[in-house]
């Protein structure tokens, strides 16, 4: 290739990048052409370092005309349109021609697209990074909103990413490592993808999260009361009590509003029922698993088990069988989980055959109970696949 004009339109990253290896790759007979409507590039990744103030604006800041030292010709103006026909750029004031056309002009963020995004700081922006900055340190109250585009994200434990580059001898750690880690680790394991839940969903689980803790509270202050007892003329007795009374009150409130949530909406009707089916399974352990379970009824027997953390692991070597342990899982599903099958040894003319069968056979109540647990998940993981509701056992089945 010898005297040809190469036109970059955009000098953010890709223009910048696209003009740099070029150069070093053309002979000077070559013209390379780029055209920005700012003067200036700004390391956008940096933005967030504005912010927390470990950069400056001016840091992250390079002229592109400093270019011009390279033998790349830069011109600051604003490109108006493209005749790719004829192979020519219109800029405000000039026409370009050019053999190779480059386009880098990078995305236009829709802020209005997001209702309130336009009233928030953002540091997409350089303004923006640098007004959080200032604003950070009188910041006591408000909203700071974390917003994730629709793109695949996967939750994973820190400590697996971190034994995957143990795994490769890989001990040391820079934010370089880090980000080579985590992109091996996501092609060879496949993460699977998490799904943002959407209004509604977080709804009911803002709902169920609130209730859980007004129990917690209401089990502590009932232990408070219970120690009362051993003091017959103690000034702060009626308080507990009138604490207790309110929480207690307040927890049924939270059983209604979840009621009626789940009732509200038609995407929960059909579930709700085929759960509500199996003796044991009441309204709080409906709504904890609709809300934090949304997978139940699309995995495997083997993979709703693992995910709610009552999938026994073994511990063999060799001949040696060590004890297998549950462990993780979701611990808001594995609470309401437990007190549902505790509740399902007693009355479900399934379950209880079964807990009663294994301490039959030796196992600790912990361990049964474990084990009906598991069942139970399994069971209701297969009653939404299937869309089945719950059958009582005939004598054979049982
Ligand atoms: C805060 C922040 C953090 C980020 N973090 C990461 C990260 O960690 N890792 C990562 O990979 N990516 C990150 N990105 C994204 C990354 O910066 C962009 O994907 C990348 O800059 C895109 O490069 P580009 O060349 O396509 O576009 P840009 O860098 O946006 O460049 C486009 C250029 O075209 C110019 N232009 C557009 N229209 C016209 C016109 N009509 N006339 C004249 N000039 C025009 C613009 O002025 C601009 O200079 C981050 C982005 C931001 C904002």
């Amino acid at each position: 290739m010898a005297g040809k004009t190469v036109l970059i339109l955009g000098g953010g990253t890709g223009g910048l990048v696209a003009a740099n290896r070029l150069r070093r790759a053309l002979d000077k007979e070559n013209r390379i052409v780029l055209v920005d409507r700012s003067p200036y590039y700004t390391l956008q990744p940096s933005l967030s370092w504005v912010m927390l103030g470990q950069r400056s604006l001016p840091r992250i800041t390079r002229d592109l005309r400093d270019l011009r030292k390279k033998a790349i010709e830069v011109k600051t103006a604003e490109i108006a349109s493209l005749d790719l026909a004829n192979k020519k750029v219109q800029l405000a004031k000039e026409e370009l021609a050019y053999d190779y056309l480059i386009i880098a002009l990078g995305a236009a963020y829709s802020d209005a697209e997001v209702p309130g995004l336009n009233r928030a700081w953002t540091y997409y922006h350089p303004d923006g990074a640098d007004g959080i900055h200032e604003e950070l340190p009188l910041f006591s109250s408000g909203r700071i909103v974390l917003a994730a585009a629709a793109l695949p994200l996967s939750l994973v434990q820190p400590g697996r990413v971190r034994k995957f580059a143990g795994a490769q001898g890989r001990a040391a750690k820079t934010d370089v490592i880090d980000a080579h880690v985590i992109a091996q680790f996501a092609a060879q394991m496949a993460p699977t993808p998490y799904t943002l839940p959407d209004a509604v969903q977080r709804g009911l689980m803002l709902l169920v999260a609130r209730r859980r803790q007004i129990d917690e509270m209401l089990v502590a202050e009932r232990q408070r009361l219970d120690q009362q007892q051993l003091f017959p003329d103690s000034p702060v007795r009626a308080d507990v009590e009138e604490t207790v009374a309110y929480l207690e009150a307040k927890r049924h409130d939270f059983d209604q509003q979840l009621h009626a949530y789940v009732a509200a909406h038609p995407r929960w009707t059909e579930s709700a029922a085929l759960l509500r089916s199996v003796p044991g399974v009441g309204p709080i352990t409906t709504a904890t698993l609709l809300a934090f379970l949304p997978e139940l009824g699309t995995l495997t027997r083997q993979e709703i088990a693992a995910l709610v953390g009552v999938a026994p692991m073994n511990a063999d070597s060799g001949k040696w069988r060590g004890q297998r342990h549950v462990r993780g899982g979701r611990a808001m599903v594995r609470r309401v989980l437990y007190m549902a099958a505790l509740a399902a040894t007693r009355h479900n003319p399934w379950l209880r055959p079964f807990f009663e069968r294994l301490r039959a056979r030796g196992k600790t109540g912990k361990q049964a109970l474990t084990a009906c647990m598991r069942k139970l998940i399994v069971l209701l993981n297969s009653i939404l696949k299937t869309k089945q509701p719950w059958q009582a056992p005939t004598p054979a089945t049982a």
